[in-house]
């Protein structure tokens, strides 16, 4: 499904048994994402109308967005882990308070009032998405499926009620895992601490499950759990010791600072997502005692 705000293009996917058809994520709230959803059904042989049930494998819009103009269409039932209900269930009224919440983190991060404007996307985020009903879910409760049973994996990282469903031998994985590139951790959940730490042990967590196929929220099949799992944990060590290397020849510096050494010139929401990740890395490098706060929101290597 387009998408031509976050990342990049969506999936969603149809799982059918008998009169059951759960979708599980449902793209973002656009007229193109619609009526490629409408599309692709259709070529199947299925309809809108006939969805029964809609799993979310996460709060971001990319994946909710579309939910309401479903429910009106079908009533489908939808699920969310309890963690990121709030956020689907109250998302106008939660839009300014986290708007706010990620202004506070820029400028702790060391991004300038003027960056900080810039990126507001305040009004464009809220026409996106709509507020829905739905379900809260944990981790290990099922979802019944014809005669088989969705199971709920609860794996916070990318947002702290990320997700991934397993069926038989299918993981519908969300944003958890990505085919092409890591997915953000750090600047995609402001209203909770310590991302980074929560994503490694869901790593650890998924990486044996007896699965076969490895269904993304972004891209192709996964074909190869565990190496893809040894790769985005390496890619996070490799990173850790860039950013210790930055802080050990720079001295004290702010977030920013040592995103745009690590990255390069960031640009729009580059900005956001770059600082982001270098937080969470420094969340966890100050709970090793390997960076300490050098205060005024800078750090120092320990
Ligand atoms: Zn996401
Ligand atoms: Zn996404």
């Amino acid at each position: 499904m387009p998408n031509p705000y976050f990342e990049k293009d969506n999936n969603a996917f149809l799982i059918v048994s008998g009169n059951e058809k759960i979708l599980v994520d449902t793209g973002i709230d656009t007229a193109e994402a619609l009526s490629a959803l409408e599309q692709k059904l259709q070529q199947h042989g299925h309809r809108i109308e006939e969805i029964s049930q809609i799993l979310l494998t996460h709060k971001h819009l990319d994946h909710f967005g579309l939910a309401h103009r479903l429910v009106d269409r079908s009533d489908a039932e939808v699920f969310i882990h309890e963690d990121d209900h709030l956020d689907v269930t109250q998302f106008e009224e939660r839009n300014d308070l986290i708007n706010d919440l990620y202004a506070q983190k820029m400028r702790d991060w060391g991004i300038s009032t003027e960056l900080i404007d810039m990126l507001s996307m305040r009004n464009t985020l809220v026409n996106l998405g709509k507020s829905i009903k739905a379900t809260s879910v944990r981790d290990g409760d099922s979802i019944p499926f014809g005669n088989m049973n969705i199971r709920v994996l609860h794996t916070p990282g990318h947002t702290q009620g990320s997700v991934c469903f397993s069926l038989e031998n299918i993981l519908f994985a969300g944003d958890h895992l990505l085919p092409d590139y890591t997915p953000n951790i750090g600047a995609t959940e402001v209203t909770s601490n310590n991302m980074l730490e929560k994503y490694q042990n869901s790593l650890n967590r998924v990486r044996d499950l007896e699965v076969t196929r490895v269904l993304a929220g972004h891209g192709a099949e996964i074909l190869n759990l565990p190496v893809r799992v040894d790769e985005i944990l390496e890619h996070h060590r490799d990173r850790e010791l860039k950013i210790v290397n930055i802080l050990e020849q720079g001295g004290s510096q702010s977030i920013f600072e040592i995103a745009q050494k690590l990255f390069g010139e960031l640009k729009d929401h580059h900005i956001l997502l770059g600082a982001g990740e270098v937080h969470s890395h420094i969340e966890l490098l100050l709970e090793e005692n390997r960076v300490v706060d050098a205060g005024e929101n800078c750090y120092l290597a320990a």
